[in-house]
């Protein structure tokens, strides 16, 4: 326990009763309160046996708008990105109105899950979530989503003064941040804030790569294998030259390369006339991230320039095959918040007066608070606990969760940027 001043609060946990306990000092008055595992449970276990896979978000949606509009009197609001990203909902803001004179503060989760996902039952025991094995768990993100429903009910069964909040769920996180990518950053009026969406409770991530995905077809020339293949241009052959000489796997501290997919060809007996070639490039150095997709892209430009130059010795005009074509996606950009920040400052002098430590650290992953650093929000991820993420192992432990509230309870605290 510490920090007994006028208008100041504690927590702590009591390990006897397993339970936590929020303290709150306001004036003379003292009012109690405390983080309810049960109720958390409870939210967390219907909230991931509702299915909300990627574009069918609208039964959650739902479900939270009756929790946080009906239930805690906020103010929830949809934008019109369903345009854009294709889904059933819109992303959602639910806003908390403050009695602080600070700037806003929002935390972020999103709202889908990867599949398998239908029908999903919750076991939940000796503390551990977990499906029956036959469908993920949804832990990504719909744990951050009950501890931020827990949290909005604490504030308010609480009175504890808070400044302005902003919860913005996204839709289509997971297949490409769509949601992220389609939102006007004016339907939050917060600049800054967390995105819970990540698995090492001790953990802030203010660091991520930019992403590219390549996409090359390259053009040969069909014509029957066995009878005529002086006529054809094998475009299987020309792309296996190409990519031995493609970079692959990590390139250097920063940067990694993956090619992940390649499909050509139609039977045996046909020189092949296509092959696509998907691949990606992450970096969190944006010059090396540009070299590297270079490098990709002249791999294949150069085979090509030499079989062209051999097939049209003595030949007037250049052949038009083989030709490759290639499109460059940019993924998601660069995020980089300095630890000087507030967003890092208050996190981790909140997780030191909950007596833990947290550590700021880069991830090798892409996710909304790519999206939301580069429309002039300022992210920070943090870590909910969720464990074995996108597979039917996946699980989370109720104490993480429970830590996780508590820490965004102090953060929210305190939280005095004016
Ligand atoms: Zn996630």
């Amino acid at each position: 326990m510490r920090c007994l001043n006028w208008h100041c609060w504690s927590l702590w946990s009591d390990a006897s009763q397993n339970d936590h306990l929020l303290f709150v000092i306001n004036g003379l008055e003292m009012k109690r309160t405390r983080i309810n595992r049960e109720r958390l449970k409870d939210t967390f276990i219907r909230l991931a046996e509702t299915e909300s896979p990627s574009r069918h978000e609208s039964e959650l949606a739902a479900l939270l708008s009756q929790i946080f509009s009906t239930e805690l009197g906020a103010e929830v609001s949809f934008d019109d990105s369903s345009i854009e990203t294709g889904s059933d909902s819109g992303n959602m803001v639910v806003r908390l109105e403050g009695s602080r004179p600070v700037k806003p503060l929002f935390f972020n989760a999103h709202l889908d899950t990867v599949e398998p996902c239908r029908s999903v039952k919750v076991s939940f025991m000796n503390g551990v979530f977990k499906s029956q094995g036959d469908t993920i768990l949804g832990a990504d993100d719909k744990a951050a989503i009950a501890i931020l429903i827990e949290v909005a009910r604490v504030l308010q069964e609480g009175q504890i003064e808070h400044g302005p909040l902003e919860f913005l769920f996204t839709v289509c996180e997971e297949i490409g941040l769509l949601g992220a990518k389609a939102l006007d950053p004016a339907f939050l009026e917060a600049d800054a804030g967390y995105a819970l969406d990540s698995t090492d409770i001790n953990k802030l991530f203010n660091k991520a790569p930019a992403a590219v995905r390549t996409e090359i077809r390259v053009f040969g020339k069909a014509a029957h294998a066995g009878i005529n293949p002086e006529a054809g241009i094998n475009a299987i052959q020309l792309a296996a030259r190409a990519l031995a000489g493609v970079p692959q796997g990590r390139i250097d501290e920063l940067t990694t390369c993956n090619t992940g997919v390649i499909r050509g060809g139609t039977a045996t007996n046909i020189v092949p006339d296509l092959v696509e070639i998907k691949g990606e490039v992450r970096s969190h150095d944006e010059k090396m991230l540009r070299k590297v997709q270079d490098q990709i892209l002249a791999a294949f430009h150069k085979e090509i320039m030499e079989v062209r130059a051999r097939n049209s010795s003595g030949k007037e005009a250049p052949p038009s095959l083989p030709r490759v074509e290639s499109e460059v996606f940019n993924d998601y950009p660069l995020m980089r918040v300095p630890e000087d920040h507030p967003l890092v400052v208050t996190a981790k002098e909140a997780a030191s007066q909950l007596g833990r430590s947290m550590e700021s650290v880069a991830t090798g992953g892409g996710s909304d608070a790519n999206i939301l650093n580069s429309k002039g929000k300022a992210t920070v991820i943090l870590g909910v606990g969720m464990q074995n993420v996108h597979s039917t192992e996946e699980y989370i432990l109720l104490d993480d969760m429970t830590a996780t509230a508590e820490l965004v309870l102090q953060i929210i605290h305190n939280w005095h940027e004016k």
